[in-house]
C-alpha cells in the first residue's frame, strides 16, 4: 500500500561528542522516507529551496521514492542546527530557519490524494492538517512533532493530534505536551484528545506503545558506535509505517513487528551522520538486525511448577 509523508527536507548542521557535520542532508521527511522505502512505495511532500543540489535529490531517486510532491521554491532550504552532549538522547536546538517552509502551500499531486497510509512528520501542525485534508480516505494516519511546535503552536498541534490514529513522540516532548512528568499519565492524557495509540520514543531505552488495551515495549539495539542520533525518531517512524503499509495490517501483532522494524532502522541510522548509513542498506542487513532484536528480548516461560520447585510460591 502507498505511504505518503509530509515533513521537512533540510540542511542540518550537527555537533556530537564524536564529530560534526555541516549543511548535510536532513529533515524529518528525508529520514522517514528513506527508512520507509525499504518496505513500501513512498510519496514525499516537502519543499526545498533553489540552493538544494541535484545530487541530494538523487538520494530519494536512488531509493525509488516518489518526489512529484517535492516542490522547489524561490528562497533557501529549511535549516536546522543542533548539538548533543554525552547524553545522546537529548538534542539541543541552536537554530531553526524555516525559510521556504514559511510560505509553503502544498497542492498534492492527484495520485497522492488516494494514499492509504499517511505520516505527518515533524513540521508545522498547520501544514500537517493542510496535507491531511487533501487525502481522500486514509486508512491510517500517524504524526510526530517536537518541542519547537509544542511551544510555538500548541493549539494547532492539538487540532492535528485529534485527527490521527497514532502519535509518535519523544519522551521529553510527551511530558511537555501532556504537562505531566509521569510518562504513563502524560500518555493517558494525550490519548483522551483522540489518537487510539501513542508511541513514545525513548532513545537508547527503546520505545513504548500505549493504547486503550495494551502496553508494548520495544528495546533499542545496544550499539557501541553511536555517532549521530539525529533522525533516529524519523527513521523509527519510517520503519514502522513502511512495515504497516506493506503488511496492510493494523493488528496488534503487526504493530509490534512494525515497532521492531522501526527500531531496526533507527539503530542503523545512528551509526553515521546524515542519511549516510540508512541510504545504503540491503535486505540481509535489515533481516539480520530484526532477528537480533528478537533474540535480544526473547526469554522462556517459567511454569507454576518451576516457581514452586524454586520455593517462590511458598
Ligand atoms: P529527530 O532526530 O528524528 O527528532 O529529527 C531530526 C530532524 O528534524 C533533523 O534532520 C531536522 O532537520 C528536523 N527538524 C528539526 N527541527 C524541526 C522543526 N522545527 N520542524 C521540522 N523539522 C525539524
Amino acid at each position: 500500500m502507498s505511504l505518503l509523508v509530509v515533513g521537512s527536507v533540510a540542511f542540518d548542521s550537527v555537533k556530537t561528542p564524536f564529530g560534526e557535520a555541516k549543511d548535510v542532508l536532513g529533515g524529518s521527511a528525508s529520514y522517514f522516507s528513506v527508512a520507509a522505502s525499504y518496505f513500501t512505495d513512498v510519496r514525499l511532500v516537502a519543499v526545498i529551496g533553489k540552493d538544494f543540489p541535484e545530487e541530494e535529490i538523487s538520494v530519494f531517486r536512488d531509493r525509488n521514492i516518489d518526489i512529484d510532491g517535492l516542490v522547489s521554491a524561490e528562497g533557501e532550504t529549511f535549516r536546522w542546527e543542533g548539538s548533543y552532549g554525552y547524553d545522546l538522547n537529548e538534542a539541543h536546538t541552536i537554530d531553526t530557519r524555516l525559510n521556504v517552509f514559511a510560505d509553503f502551500k502544498p497542492d498534492l499531486p492527484r495520485n497522492y490524494r488516494e494514499s492509504e497510509y499517511v505520516f505527518l512528520a515533524n513540521i508545522d501542525p498547520d501544514l500537517q492538517r493542510e496535507v491531511l485534508s487533501q487525502v481522500k480516505n486514509p486508512k491510517f494516519v500517524a504524526c510526530d512533532t517536537m518541542n519547537f511546535w509544542i511551544e510555538n503552536k500548541r493549539d494547532s498541534l492539538k487540532e492535528t493530534i485529534k485527527l490521527v490514529d497514532l502519535l509518535v513522540i519523544n519522551e521529553g516532548e510527551a511530558r511537555e505536551l501532556g504537562e505531566d512528568p509521569n510518562l504513563v499519565k502524560a500518555a493517558r492524557k494525550i490519548l483522551l484528545w483522540g489518537p487510539k495509540r501513542i508511541i513514545i520514543k525513548r532513545g537508547e531505552y527503546g520505545a513504548i506503545m500505549f493504547s486503550g488495551m495494551h502496553i508494548f515495549v520495544a528495546p533499542a539495539y545496544p550499539i557501541e558506535s553511536v555517532f549521530d542520533p539525529t533522525g533516529a525518531g524519523d527513521s523509527f517512524a519510517g520503519g514502522l509505517m513502511g512495515y504497516l503499509a506493506r503488511a496492510d495490517s493494523l493488528s496488534e501483532a503487526d504493530i509490534r513487528r512494525g515497532m521492531v522494524c522501526g527500531s531496526t532502522m533507527a539503530s542503523f541510522n545512528v551509526e553515521d551522520f546524515s542519511l549516510n548509513r540508512i541510504k545504503k542498506l540491503n535486505r540481509v542487513d535489515i533481516m539480520d538486525r530484526y532477528t537480533e532484536f528478537k533474540n535480544l528480548t526473547h526469554f522462556e516461560d517459567l511454569s507454576e511448577e518451576e516457581f514452586a520447585e524454586m520455593g517462590v510460591l511458598t
